[in-house]
């Protein structure tokens, strides 16, 4: 099977104002070379300030990359706009870390779930379509939760109600940066089950970033480790967690084995 996406020395440069000394560059992403195939969840693994929200950002277009090459589905995607790009801005969505600020205070959870549905037309019964949405990311029945606002359920509820609206524009790729961080530790695991649940049933590929390694072992198949804008390792979680081969990735794991170190 072909890749969904891949990208091709990927590399981003920050320019930033330092006082009165000028510009300095930050190499943010330093030539990375990342795949995602369908029926996946890959993880991108690193430190705070290893890159990883720029790269999904680059992904979804929010950033525009220095150098290198996207494909999506074998075709070079990397300089698309107009029309094209509306289409594939369809294809990936993103679920952020805080599923407070994604949401809108003012709506209820259905009016977030049916708008995709009508801003993208959608041509069957928008109804059956909540109800499939709102099952498939566990908010059951329905019903009890259609006309709460955001602000009355869960802060896992409410990132549930995100991926729901999300989902209703079929995307074939989902990529969740940080998606548990802000969550307490009991409603985590319920969200990361969601995300395996998806892969499975939807057989879409994701892309799973977080900074905690251990989550990545219960949800992903696959990892790439960042390590200040670059892929120091990348394979099966299992082999990588197990016998890592680089340093870096070495003290990322015993850091995620000791709650008290940093690294
Ligand atoms: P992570 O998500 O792994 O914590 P980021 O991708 O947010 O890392 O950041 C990677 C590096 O790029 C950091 O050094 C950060 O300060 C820098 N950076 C990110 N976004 C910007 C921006 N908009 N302008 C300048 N520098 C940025
Ligand atoms: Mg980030």
């Amino acid at each position: 099977m072909n890749e969904l996406i891949r990208t091709e020395n990927l590399t981003k440069e920050f320019e930033t104002r330092k006082g009165f000394t000028g510009i300095t560059k930050i190499k943010a992403l330093d030539n990375v070379n990342i795949s995602l195939y369908p029926n996946e969840i890959v993880g991108i693994v690193g430190a705070s300030g290893s890159g990883k929200s720029t790269l999904a950002k680059i992904l979804v277009f929010l950033y525009k990359s220095t150098s290198g090459k996207i494909y999506f589905k074998d075709e070079d995607i990397t300089k698309i706009h107009g029309k094209s790009l509306k289409k594939y801005r369809k294809e990936i969505q993103m679920v952020f870390q805080d599923p407070y600020a994604s949401l809108d205070p003012y709506h209820s959870i259905e009016w977030h779930i049916k708008r995709p549905l009508l801003i993208s037309h959608y041509s069957g019964n928008i109804d059956d379509r909540i109800d499939e949405l709102m099952n498939m990311v566990k908010l059951t029945p329905p019903e009890s939760y259609k006309n709460k606002f955001p602000h009355q359920v869960s802060g896992g509820q409410r990132q549930r109600v995100y991926i729901a609206r999300v989902l209703a524009l079929n995307p074939q790729i989902l990529i969740a940066d940080e998606p548990v961080s802000m969550l307490d530790v009991s409603l985590r695991i319920d969200v990361l089950d969601l995300l395996l649940k998806i892969k499975n049933e939807l057989g879409i590929g994701i892309i799973y970033i977080t900074h905690d390694l251990n989550t990545v072992s219960m949800v992903t198949d696959r990892i790439y480790v960042l390590h200040n804008g670059e892929v120091v390792e990348d394979g099966h979680t299992n082999t990588i967690l197990t016998s890592p081969q680089d340093g870096y990735t070495k003290a990322l794991i015993e850091a995620a084995s000791d709650p008290y170190k940093r690294i």
